[in-house]
């Protein structure tokens, strides 16, 4: 059996988060606060990849991720792939996906911006920016756009 089907099949319920860039592993593992689980946890880097130099996997046996974590990988790392892993099978394998717009996802850098002097939700409209491919928010009160790499993630 290939070794990257073995980093995938080796849990028996559960996800597989595959093809994460290796400069964003560590950034993912925190958003989805890894450190606080009691339920098993893999975590590789810089492992061999063919389509990309070298990835990372997050294996989480037992745990589920939400739909606002999934939109917060999506915006760090778009390129990431969920998989899920139910009595060793892969049920479901597919790439994250990109959201239009995320409510109280992230904190507006601008600190005119209304949503940083009342108590709201904020707003952002999602863009990938057409030459380098990074993900872009808008916010849409003030309209500041911000990397979402360097935006603070609620
Ligand atoms: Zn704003």
């Amino acid at each position: 059996m290939p070794k990257e089907k073995m980093l995938v099949e080796a849990i028996q319920n559960g996800i597989v988060l595959d093809h994460i860039p290796a400069d964003k592993l560590f950034a993912i593992v925190s958003l989805l606060r890894l450190q606080q689980l009691t339920t098993p946890v893999t975590i590789g880097n810089n492992l061999q990849s063919a389509r990309q130099q070298r990835k990372g996997v997050i294996k989480l046996s037992d745990h589920k991720v939400s739909s606002r974590e999934l939109d917060k990988i999506a915006l760090i790392a778009p390129e990431v792939h969920l998989n899920r892993i139910q009595d060793y099978q892969v049920i479901e394998k597919r790439q994250v996906e990109l959201p239009h717009e995320v409510y109280d996802l992230a904190r507006c850098p601008n600190p005119k911006c209304i949503t940083n002097a009342e108590p709201m939700r904020t707003h952002f409209h999602v863009a990938t920016h057409p030459e380098d491919g990074t993900v872009i928010l808008e916010c849409h009160y003030c309209g500041r756009k911000t990397p979402a790499e360097q935006a603070e993630l609620l």
